[in-house]
Order: structure tokens, then C-alpha cells, then sequence
């Protein structure tokens, strides 16, 4: 999960890593407010931040300097709704404004294919890094951290050294080096990227930026919860996500619901493959429903899947394991009339095939109850064309 820059400089913050004063803003009166204090503190000179999740935020407008409280209000007047990169900006960071002498690049992160983390150091901070890297790879020095080791001062100075950072900036880098290793460490993150980091022009190392990257699959550990937005995010998938289903919106026409992360993957395939026959009829989802796959739970799925305007067929694939299939064919019929007792349209065309444990008994349990939007059919390939037909009607 990432973060806002304004929740990275928070995290920074916690860390001791020095970063610029500021506040948050999601209206241009808003904005001005804070500049307001900014001024009478002394500091009239503003920065005014487009928080979006995407990079080049300078470069597409989102980065402004504002000479004073009328000036935030105007900057943030519009920088507010503008759209980088297909993300709308609802807020701004509203910070007092740092005099630059250098600016530096520094990362943390987790190089997978060499099973270790790796920290990117350069002096030639504040543009795309990548760029740098292509054109001037000797500026910019890869340093792997091990795990255990970490980054404590000696290791920092040597990061620092590779990096060519010069000397009135060595001190101070290396003391922020280690304590965002701390914060990497300490909120499981898989990157931490400051770009730039700033040498000011009285000598002070500041993080002008950050970029964080947090590890899910800690969230058992973290409170990840009060880092994220409601606005954020597709509304089927955050109203899936408080259901606790596993999905993912897609762009196509098929609803679809399996249980078995695999299972699911190979059917969005075989979906999108069937599909071509009938003008590109897509898969308009990944559902997992797991293993239980209780009436509740398929309830659920169906009824986030229905509720999306662009499905026009559902292919429920479900391979018995565990949980055999005349439990799920229970679970679809049970499902099918919570849905109805609340009046939701269950109209749309019901491709159902079972398979494995208990197969038999599912299919003649959905057979019995006979429901017009359902029909069974027994291969994967089958259900998948027919499920692609009927959306393409
Ligand atoms: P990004 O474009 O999304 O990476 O946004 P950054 O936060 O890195 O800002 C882009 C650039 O704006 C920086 O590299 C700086 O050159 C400039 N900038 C940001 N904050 C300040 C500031 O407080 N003072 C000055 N003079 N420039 C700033
Ligand atoms: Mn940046």
C-alpha cells in the first residue's frame, strides 16, 4: 500500500527525520488557514502540494510556491481537482517553503531478485532517477543493506560515500540514512524513497519528499486502516473489501466468482479467451471466495458483482474440495433468495459449473430448484463460452 507524501513525512517525522513543517489541506480556504500560520509564525513563504499517489507532480503543475496566504489560497485553488495522471487531487499539503542549496536522491527498498534490500543513494537528486540512472548510471550507487546488519551510522557513511553526497551534506545524511532505515524496519515497509533529499542552504539535511511503500501482508501488526480513504479506490472494491471479499475490479462484461485464487486466474483467462469469438468480451472481475463458500459469503460476492452496472453475465466456477459442491450449490440457491427477499434484480444470466467433490449432488440440487437465471453447464471451456455469449447479447 502506498502512501500520501504528507503520511510519509508523518512517518518520517516519527522517525526523527527531518522534514518541512506543514499541514493538510482539501479546500482552498483551507489552505489559506494554515498559510495564515505559516505567516504569522514568521514564514509567509509556502509550498502548496498536490497529494496524489503518482511521481512528477512538479513537472505536471501539482508543486507550487506561494508568497503568502492569498497566494496558497489562489495556488491551491488550482492545483485542487486537477488531474495527474489519471489521479484527482483531493488534497494539498500546505508546508513552509525550504531554501534549496542541493537536492539528493535516497531509497530503501526490497530487491526480491537478489533476496536482500538495497539502498539507492545520489547526488543527483530532485529529477527522475531512472533518467539519471540511464544516463549517468555512475552517479547513482546501488548498496545492498542486509537484513540483520541493517543501516546504523557505519553503514550509512559508506552508503552516503557511494553516493557521492559532499561533505557538508555528510553528516547529516548519514544520521537521516539511519533512521529511515528505522521507519523501513519499524512500519514494514518495502520502500522508502526521498526525492529529493535536500541539503538547505544553512546546512540542514531535510527529506523535501517521500514516497512509502507499506507491506499488507503486515497489517496484522500495523495500523494500516487509518491511512486510507474512503474516495480512494474503485466503489465496488471498497464496498467488497468491507464485506471482506477478495476483489478486484476489471473492465470487462463477466462477472466472475470462484473459489481458489488459481482457480479464479485461469478463469478470468479462459473468459477472456472465449470472449474474442463473441467481440471481446471481457472478465469484469476477480472474486475469490475461498474455501468456505457459504450462502453468506456468496451472497455477498453476488451481490457486489450485480451491483456493477457493466456485468451483463456472471460465470460462477467453483472446483469441490474441501467444501464439496452441493455446499456451494446450497450456498448459490440460499444466496439467490436473500437477494430476492431484499428486492435486489437477480435477472442477469447465472453460468454456474461445478466440479469435484460432491459434484453431482450440487448439480442436481440447482437443477431441482430450477431458477431462471440459472443454468449449469459441466466444463470450465463450456461455462466460460456461454457465460462470453451471454454478455455479448
Ligand atoms: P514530485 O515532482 O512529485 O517528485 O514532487 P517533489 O516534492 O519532489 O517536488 C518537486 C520539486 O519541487 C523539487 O525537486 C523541488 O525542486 C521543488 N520544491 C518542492 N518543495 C520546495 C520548496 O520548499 N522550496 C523550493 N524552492 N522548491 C521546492
Ligand atoms: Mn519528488
Amino acid at each position: 500500500m502506498d502512501l500520501f507524501e504528507y503520511q510519509a513525512k508523518q512517518l518520517f517525522a516519527e522517525y526523527g527525520v527531518p522534514v518541512p513543517q506543514g499541514k493538510v489541506a482539501s479546500t482552498a480556504a483551507e489552505a489559506r488557514a494554515i498559510a495564515d500560520e505559516f505567516a504569522a509564525a514568521g514564514k509567509p513563504r509556502v509550498v502548496v502540494k498536490a497529494q496524489v499517489k503518482t511521481g512528477g507532480r512538479g513537472k505536471a503543475g501539482g508543486v507550487k510556491v506561494a508568497e503568502g496566504p492569498e497566494d496558497a489560497q489562489a495556488k491551491a485553488e488550482q492545483i485542487l481537482g486537477m488531474d495527474i495522471k489519471g489521479h484527482t487531487v483531493h488534497r494539498v499539503l500546505v508546508e513552509e517553503a525550504s531554501d534549496i542549496a542541493e537536492e539528493y536522491y535516497f531509497s530503501f527498498l526490497l530487491d526480491r531478485a537478489n533476496r536482500t534490500f538495497l539502498s539507492i543513494c545520489s547526488a543527483e537528486g530532485g529529477m527522475d532517477i531512472e533518467e539519471v540512472a540511464e544516463t549517468n548510471p555512475d552517479a547513482v550507487a546501488k548498496f545492498p543493506v542486509d537484513a540483520l546488519t541493517g543501516a546504523p551510522a557505519s553503514i550509512a557513511a559508506e552508503i552516503v560515500k557511494a553516493g557521492k553526497l559532499p561533505e557538508a551534506a555528510t553528516e547529516g545524511a548519514t544520521e537521516v540514512i539511519t533512521k529511515l532505515w528505522d521507519a523501513f524496519v519499524g512500519k514494514d515497509a518495502t520502500l522508502v524513497e526521498v526525492n529529493p533529499l535536500i541539503l538547505t542552504k544553512d546546512g540542514r539535511v531535510v527529506a523535501l519528499d517521500g514516497k512509502v511503500t507499506l507491506d499488507e501482508n503486515a497489517e496484522f501488526r500495523q495500523d494500516l486502516e487509518s491511512l486510507t480513504f474512503a474516495e480512494e479506490g474503485d466503489p465496488l472494491e471498497v464496498a467488497a473489501k468491507a464485506k471482506g471479499l477478495n476483489y478486484v475490479k476489471l473492465d470487462g462484461e463477466v462477472g466472475i466468482i470462484g473459489n481458489g485464487a488459481g482457480l479464479v486466474m485461469s478463469t478470468l483467462d479462459v473468459v477472456a479467451y472465449a470472449g474474442e469469438a463473441h467481440g471481446g468480451v471481457k472478465p469484469a472481475n476477480f472474486l475469490d471466495i475461498g474455501g468456505g463458500a457459504s450462502a453468506e459469503v456468496m451472497a455477498n460476492g453476488l451481490d457486489i458483482i450485480l451491483g456493477d452496472p457493466s456485468v451483463k453475465s456472471v460465470f460462477v466456477n467453483v472446483f469441490g474440495g474441501i467444501t464439496a459442491c452441493d455446499a456451494v450449490a446450497n450456498g448459490i440457491v440460499q444466496a439467490l433468495e436473500l437477494l430476492e427477499s431484499r428486492g435486489d434484480d437477480v435477472s442477469k444470466p447465472l453460468v454456474v459449473r461445478l466440479d469435484g467433490n460432491n459434484a453431482e449432488l450440487g448439480r442436481e440440487i440447482l437443477t431441482k430448484r430450477a431458477h431462471p437465471a440459472v443454468r449449469q453447464v459441466d466444463t470450465m471451456d463450456g461455462a466460460a463460452a456461454q457465460a462470453a455469449e451471454l454478455a455479448a447479447k
